[in-house]
């Protein structure tokens, strides 16, 4: 009998540490670990169910704490074999989590400001997280070739990913992207193809390709291993929680593009309650989007449980998903912990970016520009509340997205001289 490259939903041979199953958000009903994303029964998304039961806390809390610099100090909770840092892969995350002092004083918080920053990652994006997942659950599965729909950012994590593991990468962008996210996406040398439409065409493309034989053997990260991508979110939570002293902050602010990373740290905070290395208390979670893209703000504030689609046209081009999968869930997320979600225009979207790197010395890309303009907006509205621990994400860096603050640039052009120096006022 021939050997089997591809495993089988069935497989049980599959090592991916603590992850037993793929679970039915919707019905519960139950698959072994495979690369499926839909429920059978209801055709409901599927998660990962672990089993942590044998962990003890303050074991598990040691464990992490002599563990890497890189989300792999939490390999105990994700869906990765134990020895996974030994494996080729780019070993992303523990980011700085910045005290944002300056800008606390100019938005009037008092409880304490912070900015997660995640431009600090290898490809300059949060993206880095759950692709390091995806790639885990690729090699798991045989697939040999490393592939996704993006808004841009995906696209160079899948691209510096495959390149460092040995694997063939081909992504799929919409054609107009930001040249920083093209060029960041192509120099890693796998296949770059832009389809003529948005990210959402690109999506539907890419789910027709995974069931043609030209697309056999490929792992899409956020379509046939979505399950095990997304779980990359939650180390957001992990970091966040064990670099404020494993403690919940009171109030986060996060970007929103299909909606997954909100959802997944909120499931990683409560993990973390669960298996006791935080206390249990309440904390709210904040969506934010850019107006020209506010499919779940706008569902949010018009107290609906349906996400109505829209056309995306806004400078936030790496949130710009018009038909968010994991819309409804935020919806739930938002509700549930309090929060709210809110959304900016994109004069404000700039501002913001300049107001983040004016302050703290923090250059965003425009997703950043999203929330930290949403928490002003937000604290104006009196939603935040100011004496409350707050966690902002910047979820990638400004050199992606230089024309959203093209026009910044030289103060003035002088002759080398003194004189010409003071003649510019400068002196
Ligand atoms: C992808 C992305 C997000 C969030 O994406 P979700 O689909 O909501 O998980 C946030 N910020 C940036 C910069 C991104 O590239
Ligand atoms: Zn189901």
């Amino acid at each position: 009998m021939a050997v089997q490259t591809v495993a089988t939903p069935s497989d049980s041979t599959v090592d991916l540490g603590p992850a037993s199953a793929l679970s039915c958000r919707e019905c519960g009903h139950r698959v072994p670990l495979g690369p499926v994303f839909a429920c059978e029964e209801c055709f409901g998304p599927l998660e990962i169910a672990y089993d942590f039961s044998a962990y003890d806390t303050e074991e598990l809390r040691r464990r992490i704490e002599a563990g890497p610099a890189s989300i792999w100090r939490y390999a105990p909770l994700l869906p990765v074999p134990a020895d996974v840092a030994g494996k080729p892969n780019l070993n992303p995350g523990w980011t700085k989590l910045v005290k944002a002092d300056n800008l606390a004083r100019e938005l009037g918080v008092t409880g304490g400001l912070y900015v997660k920053d995640d431009s600090g990652n290898p490809t300059h994006s949060f993206k880095d997280r759950v692709v390091a997942q995806a790639l885990e659950a690729a090699r798991a599965f045989g697939f040999t070739t490393l592939s996704c729909s993006s808004t841009g950012n995906l696209a160079g994590a899948v691209g510096a990913a495959a390149a460092r593991a040995g694997f063939r990468s081909c992504v799929f962008i919409p054609h107009d992207l930001e040249q920083g996210k093209v060029v960041m996406a192509a120099v890693y040398g796998g296949e770059l193809v832009g389809i003529e439409g948005n990210y959402d065409d690109v999506n539907r493309f890419c789910s027709e390709l995974i069931g043609d034989p030209a697309g056999e053997g490929w792992g899409f990260v956020n379509v046939n291993l979505r399950p095990y991508y997304a779980e990359g979110s939650k180390t957001l939570a992990y970091e966040i929680c064990e670099q404020l002293g494993w403690r919940l902050p009171d109030q986060i602010v996060i970007p929103i593009a299909s909606g997954s990373q909100l959802t997944k740290i909120d499931k990683g905070l409560q993990e973390l309650i669960r298996l006791g290395l935080v206390e249990d208390r309440p904390y709210k979670i904040f969506g934010a989007q850019a107006e020209g893209c506010s499919p779940v703000s706008t569902a949010f504030k018009a107290g609906h449980d349906v996400v109505r689609p829209q056309k995306p046209a806004t400078i936030a081009k790496s949130l710009a998903i018009g038909n968010p999968a994991d819309g409804p869930y935020v919806l739930d997320v938002a509700r549930r912990t309090g929060g709210a979600v809110e959304d900016v225009t994109d004069p404000e979207i700039v501002d913001a970016i300049r107001l983040l790197a004016r302050t703290e010395g923090i250059f965003a890309e425009t997703a950043g520009g999203v929330t930290v303009g949403v928490t002003r907006k937000l604290l104006k509205e009196g939603v935040l509340d100011p004496a409350k621990t707050t966690v902002v994400l910047n979820t990638g860096d400004g050199l992606k997205t230089l024309d959203a603050v093209a026009g910044t640039g030289l103060t003035a052009t002088i002759r080398p001289t003194l004189d010409s120096f003071r003649e510019a006022g400068l002196a």
